[in-house]
């Protein structure tokens, strides 16, 4: 049997997803700018995912612009706030902790020019709200602060951080990347306070390549793609069809089970963390109140890459710090205060919705063979 458990990475497209794709790509095969009927067939599939996606965030469906995933989504908003807004204010605040997509499109702004502020975490890996809130000036023309981070599965706490923002700076634009919080908890945008979103599908059950930002009415934010002005506008170019109508099923297939699942994420890692403080050699380095979805954890003296390739080999798949920064050392848990040597030999677990005890198990009986195999060779 596998085990699949890198989850956060990407997902096993469900049934439903693959019935819709399947649909788009044999039978609705239209353009859904074509004026003819084949064309408008596709084009209420673009139309029923993005009203789907829409109530799934309590936003209104014009509000969602389809994109190739959330990096796309991250660049498009992070640098088109800037582009549009950056005149007069030249800050920007973010958690220390995103993923590369937002990192990276700071580290651009910051070459033309704009102030980036970190904002370091707590030990148990969410941002210091306090430290992010005061960080906040008339001069911060953008607050990025994911929603559940990627590595730890720390649950920031955006709502808090962006409501005290918005009442002090109204003009400050909130953006959350809210990939692997998405179809786990609701994200509400009035309740988030969040001016833009970023999401994907392939973390949700839906193919790669697609994505969706949400950008609240009235925040201009320019169009990276530009062309024959789909997406009214946002994102020119021929609308990926199987991969939205795809992306809408994963979301409908998903939308009335969410706390189901959440419970058998819950019930999963309590068990599978039950399991593994009985080994001496395994330090958990997610806090008790992340998600469930993610567990991450250092196996003492045993680099990740060798326990990865070890785990492989019992069929059992994990990721070692995070799947996205692959090669590249993350600062994520060395932001947390966690020594080098933890860091080192950190694996990161991910669940799904469908995950099984035998996957855990199985994961647990391997990993405790692989530490006696492996660790003398470590030294
Ligand atoms: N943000 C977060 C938090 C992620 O985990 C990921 C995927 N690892 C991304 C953005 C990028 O998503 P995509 O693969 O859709 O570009």
């Amino acid at each position: 049997m596998i085990a699949y458990l890198d989850n956060a990475a990407t997902t096993r497209v469900c049934d439903e997803a693959a019935a819709a794709c399947m649909k788009a790509m044999t039978e609705c095969y239209g353009n859904p700018s074509s004026l003819h009927r084949m064309g408008l067939d596709a084009e209420l599939l673009v139309t029923d995912a993005r009203k789907t996606i829409a109530g799934a965030m309590g936003a209104q469906p014009e509000q969602i612009v389809f994109t190739s995933g959330a990096t796309e989504a991250n660049n498009t908003l992070i640098m088109g706030a800037a582009k549009a807004y950056g005149r007069r204010r030249r800050t920007i605040v973010a958690s220390a902790v995103e993923h590369p997509s937002v990192a990276e499109t700071l580290k651009a702004l910051e070459n033309e020019g704009f102030k980036v502020k970190r904002i370091g975490v707590l030990p148990d890996g969410t941002v210091d709200a306090d430290a992010f809130i005061d960080a906040v000036n008339d001069e911060t023309l953008l607050a990025t602060c994911m929603y559940v981070n990627n590595e730890t599965g720390a649950i920031m706490p955006v709502d808090r951080i962006f409501s005290a923002i918005k009442y002090r700076y109204p003009e400050c634009i909130t953006h959350t990347d809210a990939v692997q919080g998405f179809m786990k908890y609701p994200v509400k945008v009035s309740a988030l306070h969040t001016d833009l979103v970023t999401v994907s599908g392939h973390k949700i059950q839906a193919p790669k390549g697609v994505g969706a930002m949400y950008i609240r009415k009235g925040i201009r934010i320019p169009p990276r793609n530009i062309g024959g002005g789909q997406e009214r506008g946002q994102r020119s170019g021929t609308e990926a069809v199987p991969l939205i109508a795809a992306f809408g099923a994963a979301v409908k297939a998903q939308c009335g089970s969410m706390d189901t699942a959440l419970s058998n994420a819950r019930a999963l890692n309590d068990h599978l963390r039950g399991k593994l403080s009985t080994l001496p050699y395994v330090h958990i380095n997610s806090d008790e109140n992340c998600s469930p979805y993610i567990l991450n954890f250092s196996v003492e003296g045993v680099r990740s890459e060798i326990m990865l390739h070890f785990l492989e080999t019992k069929n059992v798949f994990v990721s070692s710090g995070s799947a996205c920064s692959k090669g590249v050392k993350s600062g994520v848990l060395a932001a947390m205060g966690l020594p080098d040597k933890l860091g080192d030999s950190a694996l990161r677990i991910s669940f799904c919705r469908t995950s099984s005890w035998g996957e855990t198990d199985q994961l647990f009986n391997a990993l405790r063979e692989g530490y006696m195999s492996v660790a003398h060779v470590n030294g």
